[in-house]
């Protein structure tokens, strides 16, 4: 039995019997045991189990591509903008190292904005300034704050945030 995702939120499973369609938050299946006994399909079964092993989505979420290295990565089926895998995402509060400037920075928010649409306080966007020209414009903008700036009665939320392409940032000593 093969389960494919489709675009509306339903699956296709493939059978050597048949190619049935389930819809897995109706809890409905097209094959005939379904729809005479009404009850808990195999197909249906089938689908659960593998959105719970996650080697499909889910019918709330949808696969995605990295906009740092393209990878498949599973986001909410409504997603809009960019989005990063795991291995190129920060967690808030993260510290990180413009690539740039070799400065130290820490995470406070990621957003789905790309950088070719994310605007600075100077009105211009993130991908037009010349330092943020190697990175990708398609990028989502991640909004940081310089160590050096953060005073020791502040959070972190209380610093003055800067826009950076994703990429220009890494946690790891690379
Ligand atoms: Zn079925
Ligand atoms: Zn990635």
């Amino acid at each position: 039995m093969t389960v494919r995702p489709l675009r509306d939120r339903r699956y296709v499973v493939e059978t050597d019997g048949g190619t049935y369609v389930v819809a897995l938050d109706a809890g409905t299946c097209t094959c005939p045991d379904h729809a005479i006994r009404g009850s808990r399909c195999k197909h249906l079964r089938r689908v659960a189990m593998e959105v719970t092993a996650g080697t499909v989505p889910a019918p709330d979420e949808r696969v995605g591509a990295c906009a740092v290295c393209g990878a498949e990565t599973v986001v909410p089926f409504d997603a809009v903008g960019a989005r990063l895998c795991d291995r190129h995402a920060f967690d808030p509060g993260t510290v990180v190292r413009d690539r740039e400037t070799g400065k130290r920075l820490v995470v406070a928010a990621v957003t789905t904005e790309r950088a070719d649409a994310y605007r600075t306080d100077e009105g211009r966007t993130v991908a037009e300034y010349p330092t943020n020209a190697d990175y990708g414009a398609h990028e989502p903008v991640v909004e940081a704050v310089y160590v050096e700036a953060i005073r020791s009665d502040q959070s972190v939320g209380d610093g003055d945030r800067y826009g950076f392409p994703a990429s220009r940032l890494t946690g790891r000593g690379d």
